[in-house]
């Protein structure tokens, strides 16, 4: 029975030297810390991370990034689950249909474990329940365009009845909380500038949001997340419903780690919605995140053709790519605030498991669950080389940075993840 020992090991009741044992690909036994073969020393064994917000692109898009790409990066990165958004593929994950093709596409190219989310959309409420039967983890709705004219956004009207279906079914919905009303319909400025950006985009366009969602789910009970949140002053929405409602929230790396002021003009890799706002609204996130008013890390890996990414932006493709430099990004900013590994693992690892359902086999050194592991060295430091990233395109705004936390290997049900080995991914489905 294969074993993984280690001065540091991180579990849900904290960091210790510990034994894994591992049988059939799950954790058999965690007993105390003995010499023996499979001995990580004082490397940290945490559970692998689950990231919840990646947008693979295949099929249709799969120029953009694919799942074999993606699901490299991620096992590079310490990271053995992901879920995949509905868009930017073609088609998109929208109905059952859509759905079968998109498990086609990734057949036989998972290097981690792999979930998908589908799509709420104007129209398609009759396919909701079909697509849970069929697996889908969840579903994602946007608030405002969403850039992709099949992947419709949807309102109040179209909302309450998903959310109700959706309460019936069990599955969460993850909601872009962004709406187009305090948005202006046009700013001055010069487009290569990142201010300018900022200005078309407002705080106030995802409080509004913030708080509809927040008073759906309310009303509907239904289990709502939002994704990428930014917005600091929509924290107090979040801290004021999180106690009658079955609300959740994530943030990204990129918001933790950037900020407006620094962002140079033209570089249009930092540009996301909503985008990366000021320093001050930084460091309220990182509070949100200790309080836990927001619950959770996801990368919202999005990346497009380079092309796509001009020096305008007004113009550029929106989204950021970092799927592989998730955890140290994160990593290197918690360490600084004081946190600990395991601080990391809950927001990584054991919440986005709750959110996408696999609270009981991923996400915890526990008993039962997947032997699913990040084997990684978190004083260790590293610079980013872009071409060291496993990324289908390299462009990345944390290009030439320095992070700590060098990841050693990931271990996907007991074996680590090698790319000369054929994949061993498996489909999360519900
Ligand atoms: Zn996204």
């Amino acid at each position: 029975m294969p074993v993984f020992r280690s001065q540091r090991v991180v579990l849900p009741d904290g960091i210790r030297p510990a034994c894994v044992h591992v049988a059939d690909g799950k954790i058999a036994t965690i007993t105390g810390y003995q010499k023996g073969p499979g001995d990580y020393g004082e490397a940290t064994i945490m559970p692998g991370v689950v990231d919840t917000h990646v947008h693979v692109n295949e099929p249709g898009r799969t120029e953009w990034e694919g799942f074999r790409t993606a699901t490299e990066s991620a096992a590079a990165g310490g990271i053995t689950s992901i879920v995949d958004m509905p868009l930017n593929s073609v088609p998109v994950t929208t109905t059952l249909k859509a759905f079968e093709t998109k498990r086609e596409a990734a057949r036989g190219q998972l290097y981690v474990d792999v979930g998908y989310w589908g799509g709420v959309v104007p129209g398609n409420v009759g396919e909701l329940s079909k697509m849970v039967a069929a697996g889908v983890l969840g579903f994602k709705c946007f608030l405002i365009d969403s850039g992709i004219a099949e992947f419709g956004w949807v309102a109040e009207p179209e909302l309450r009845p998903a959310m109700e279906e959706l309460a019936r079914a069990g599955a969460p919905l993850l909601v872009h909380a962004e709406v187009a009303g305090p948005m202006p319909a046009h700013v001055e400025g010069d487009p290569s500038k990142y201010a300018t950006y900022l200005k078309s985009r407002p705080r106030a366009s995802e409080n509004e949001a913030v708080a509809l969602a927040a008073r759906l789910c309310a009303e509907t009970q239904a289990r709502t997340h939002i994704v990428h949140h930014s917005s600091s002053d929509a924290l107090e929405t979040l801290r004021e419903f999180k106690h009658k409602a079955p609300l959740t929230a994530e943030t990204c790396p990129h918001y933790l780690h950037f900020a407006a002021e620094e962002i140079p003009d033209g570089r249009t890799e930092f540009k996301c919605a909503p985008p990366i706002r000021e320093r001050d609204n930084r460091e309220a996130l990182w509070r949100a995140l200790e309080e836990g008013v927001l619950d959770m890390i996801a990368s919202d890996h999005s990346p497009c053709a380079p092309n796509l990414k001009s020096g305008d932006f007004e113009k550029a493709w929106g989204g950021v790519s970092g799927l592989q430099l998730a955890l140290p990004v994160a990593w290197t900013e918690a360490r600084k605030r004081g946190f600990s590994e395991s601080d990391l693992a809950r927001w990584m690892c054991a919440a986005p498991a709750r959110l996408a359902g696999l609270q009981n086999r991923k996400g915890s050194i526990a008993v039962g669950f997947d032997a699913d592991f990040c084997i990684w060295r978190p004083e260790r430091s590293f610079t980013v080389d872009p071409a060291k990233l496993h990324h289908r395109h390299k462009l990345t705004p944390y290009a030439g940075q320095e992070f700590f936390g060098v990841v050693d290997a990931a271990v996907l049900r007991g074996e680590i993840v090698r790319f000369d080995d054929p994949p061993r991914g498996r489909e999360l489905l519900r």
